[in-house]
């Protein structure tokens, strides 16, 4: 595992022309957002994070996440802790331009003159991953099986997408 420090903000294209790989770790208490819904914020990101460019010259990141987290059993309501795995690829365009002719697989990446906040992009990339419902392994779980299974609640289902993240991120007067 590394320990290095991941800069909270990037100019992605200019990691992409040099092909750098930043990997690291972060600790978890630095994502606020991330934290409210865990049981508590001890813990450490692994990042790894790859520039290109691909072969229409288009910058590409690909990300890929892991923590380890813990969150209450909505079935036993003990606490659980889950390993989080997440990995994605963006592709950074220029605020309007045209997307069309992305390949597919890649979440668009807007972004204008300003650095890319990548810590940001960190935590929301891992809320997503978050499971809706946490539970333990069926075998592991104090509950005993065949109890009803837990629905999701409304806040849960509806929490926020990427897109409306991505607008906030270009809004942000810090980067
Ligand atoms: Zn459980």
């Amino acid at each position: 595992m590394l320990n290095d420090p991941i800069p909270p903000h990037v100019d992605p294209r200019k990691l992409a022309d040099r092909g750098v790989t930043l990997e690291g770790s972060l600790p978890l208490s630095d994502l606020e957002r991330l934290c409210d819904p865990l049981s508590d914020n001890l813990g450490t990101v692994q990042v790894k994070f790859v520039f290109e460019r691909d072969e229409r010259k288009a910058v590409v990141i690909h990300s890929h996440l892991d923590v380890e987290v813990k969150m209450v059993c909505q079935r036993c309501l003990e606490l659980v802790t889950l390993p989080i795995h997440s990995e994605s690829s963006y592709a950074v365009v220029k605020e309007g331009a045209n997307t069309q002719s992305l390949p597919k697989g890649y979440d668009v990446l807007e972004l204008g003159e300003d650095p890319l906040d990548l810590q940001a992009l960190i935590e929301e990339e891992l809320l997503l991953a978050l499971p809706i419902v946490p539970a333990h392994h069926p075998e592991e779980c104090q509950q005993p099986a065949g109890a009803d299974e837990p629905e999701p609640s409304e806040d849960e289902v509806t929490r926020s997408n990427p897109f409306s993240v991505l607008a906030q991120l270009k809004r942000d007067p810090n980067v």
